[in-house]
């Protein structure tokens, strides 16, 4: 049993905001931050910046409180965010899929080093290859995990989460950091799209030999063949599709399968997807150890949808407050069975079609079938049987991996009214 400490968002008036518990919290004997860090220590603040345009991200002041209280704690905060799958060619300046582009983004939703006052990092690099790999011999399918190299080079990391939806992977916070967040291009690909060997070359007679897919593949596996037409080492791919936008831009939708000459096989079954998932969350556990990680999820604003999509979308459940554990699978655990028990928020996905995520209670097809890209958290990515099963997935194909408990003792810290 692991344990999980809370303050909640209940009753705040004059005088106390979240921010305030959120020290509280920090400053508990039951959570102890100021002691886990030890003088000069790097501390590592994981979060999400948010996508462009996307308005239910984690509000920076949360992270610049944390670096406040790192400083406090006499450690050094870098805050940091790690590279995004692919390279999109089409919008080069404010994109996840690269490590400028993902920084202009984080400058936009208000994360950078002045309102931080810390420096803001990627910590996989400049395009997201910047990994150490660690052998992961629990892996059901991925085993051997590339672990962003800023999680090796800090003394202690935070993994700092909105807790919230996916469209594929269901509710989640703390494991989808360490499974997604904390992995470089490699391992989403891994997780996304089952590796290397599901990228294919699909009409070489369209390549013009101009090579600029060799330049830029990170592991050169891409060659000419003799006569100017590109091949592929699918060994030595890693699925991160920087590849794809130099032949993919400025192909019209309806033409691509006829003129791309890059193509990925379909993701792999949404099941299998998450398995993938915590595969990585297992090795990056085991790459840091765990005593140089702490989770915090934050659980206010919860959509359906990830902050990496755009969409920001109404607010499924009420806020619930900020979590706190050692444990990945607990803190998680914990939100997930909030969440569930939570009312539904009107005009939400909730009252469209799902009112919860965990498989416990069916969702409402019809309101599905009504408006798909509404009820993000189902998208047409998962197939149907396994859509009420994702969350449940996250959470028992961690705990296979050995990364935390299930079981929880929930201590609530929240000021309770005179
Ligand atoms: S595959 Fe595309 S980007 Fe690569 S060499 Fe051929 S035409 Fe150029
Ligand atoms: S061939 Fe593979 S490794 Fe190379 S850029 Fe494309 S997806 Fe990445």
């Amino acid at each position: 049993m692991s344990k999980v400490v809370m303050v909640s968002t209940e009753d705040i008036f004059r005088g106390d905001s979240l921010i305030d518990r959120l020290e509280l919290l920090w400053n508990h004997e039951e959570v102890n931050l100021n002691d886990w860090i030890e003088p000069n220590e790097i501390v590592l603040i994981k979060t999400h910046f948010g996508s462009r345009n996307q308005t239910r991200h984690l509000r920076p002041m949360y992270i610049r409180k944390i670096v406040d209280l790192v400083r406090k704690a006499e450690g050094i905060p870098w805050v940091a965010e790690g590279v995004g799958l692919g390279w999109d060619e089409a919008n080069k300046e404010y994109t996840m899929s690269n490590g400028p582009g993902f920084l202009n983004i984080g400058n936009q939703n208000g994360f950078n080093s002045g309102s931080m006052n810390a420096p803001v990092i990627m910590d996989d690099g400049v395009i997201g290859t910047e990994v150490f790999r660690i052998n992961n011999e629990n892996g059901k399918y991925i085993k051997e995990v590339a672990v962003a190299m800023g999680l090796k080079i800090a003394d202690k990391i935070l993994i700092v989460s909105r807790f919230k939806g996916h469209d594929g992977a269901g509710f989640g916070g703390a494991l989808k950091q360490l499974g997604i967040g904390c992995v470089g291009k490699e391992g989403k690909g891994g997780a996304h799209f089952g590796g290397g060997h599901n990228i294919h070359i699909k009409n070489p007679d369209n390549c013009t030999g101009c090579g600029k897919c060799i330049r830029i593949c990170p592991t050169q596996c891409l060659s000419l063949d003799e006569n100017n037409k590109i091949v592929h080492d699918a060994d030595n791919c890693i699925a991160c599709l920087i590849c794809f936008s130099k032949c993919h831009y400025g192909i019209k939708p309806e033409e691509m399968d006829e003129k791309q000459v890059f193509a990925r096989k379909k993701r792999v079954p949404s099941i299998e997807q998450i398995e993938r998932m915590m595969d990585n969350a297992g090795g990056v556990v085991k790459g840091v150890g765990k005593d140089r990680l702490r989770y915090i999820n934050i659980a206010i604003d919860i959509t359906s949808h990830c902050d990496c999509a755009t969409a920001g979308g109404n607010l499924l459940v009420p806020d619930l407050g900020i979590f706190y554990s050692e444990d990945p699978i607990a803190i998680d655990q914990v939100c997930v069975d909030l969440v569930t028990k939570s009312p539904g928020m009107p005009k939400s996905p909730a009252e469209t079609g799902i009112r919860a995520p965990m498989g416990n209670i069916e969702p409402n097809l019809e309101a599905m079938e009504a408006g798909k890209e509404k009820l993000g958290l189902f998208s047409v990515w998962v197939d149907e049987e396994s859509r009420p099963l994702v969350t449940e997935t996250q959470l028992s194909s961690a705990y296979e991996q050995g990364i935390g408990s299930r079981e929880y003792e929930l201590v609530d810290l929240t000021p309770k009214k005179e």
